[in-house]
């Protein structure tokens, strides 16, 4: 599914599962996802020795053992590089406005973790910070990760943010965003228990997004409490958007 949806290209992205609580199966290095067979696939124990398997594990497997670490409620692991998600992570923008319902709920923001060299721990350390609150994370320069309770679940968070990606797009093409008002983004959060496989604790998006999502939305609701609902023009100052209301 991944390849046919383009998000990884040659033998680009990896995957992986929870087996148990000492096991995981992850793809091969160096192979084609589209073209791979069941008997490549390989078990490390979590340190990420072999276990089972003729191929060599994915090089990216720090980040895998990682997640699993310090995410015990997550299964499985999806990492790609999806054309307009991973562009946004080249500009250094995060996905981080409350734009699109459904993302809110079941997302909240993708933000960005800086760069860290492919295949190294600078890589996982980068990531380590956000790993904890959010279920996607785009990687500067690089790409994306995803993961959840199951392999589905995880690859369904990629399209999320893929589809989402394309969709932020297009209203930076129109050269204007009308974000989530206050009030309903709270309703939203609130709902988010009664879907089915949500369970992120991911912050709410924000309406000003600076590539590190520093300015929050609490900040941009004025002192009389009431909710406003701003019209955001975008004109890009470096990976800067300014926010006009
Ligand atoms: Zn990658």
């Amino acid at each position: 599914m991944l390849h046919l949806s383009g998000f990884i290209a040659a033998t680009d992205g990896n995957l992986s599962v929870r087996l148990d609580e000492r096991r995981i199966l992850i793809t091969p290095t160096g192979m084609s996802k589209g073209a791979m067979r069941p008997s490549d696939l390989m078990i490390t124990d979590m340190d990420g020795r072999r276990v089972k398997g003729k191929r060599e594990v994915t090089s990216e497997i720090g980040m895998h053992l990682l997640i699993y670490r310090m995410r015990p409620d997550i299964q499985a692991i999806v990492h790609a590089h999806p054309r307009t998600a991973t562009g946004f992570a080249a500009a250094g923008i995060a996905l981080n406005q409350p734009l699109v319902c459904e993302v809110v709920i079941g997302l909240g923001q993708i933000p960005l973790a800086p760069y860290g060299t492919p295949g190294t721990p600078e890589l996982a350390r980068t990531l380590e910070p956000l790993i904890p609150d959010y279920d996607a994370i785009l990687m500067a320069n690089h790409g994306v990760v995803t993961y959840g309770s199951d392999l589905r679940c995880a690859y369904m968070k990629m399209e999320t943010v893929e589809h989402f990606a394309q969709i932020t797009l297009v209203t930076r093409m129109l050269g204007q965003q009308q974000p989530l008002a206050h009030g309903d983004l709270k309703k939203l959060i609130a709902a988010r228990s009664r879907y089915m496989g949500v369970n992120s604790a991911a912050p709410m998006p924000v309406y000003s997004a600076n590539g590190n999502g520093s300015a929050g939305f609490e900040s941009q609701v004025p002192a009389n409490g009431k909710a406003h609902r701003p019209r955001t023009s975008l004109r890009p100052r470096g990976s800067a958007i300014l926010l006009e209301n």
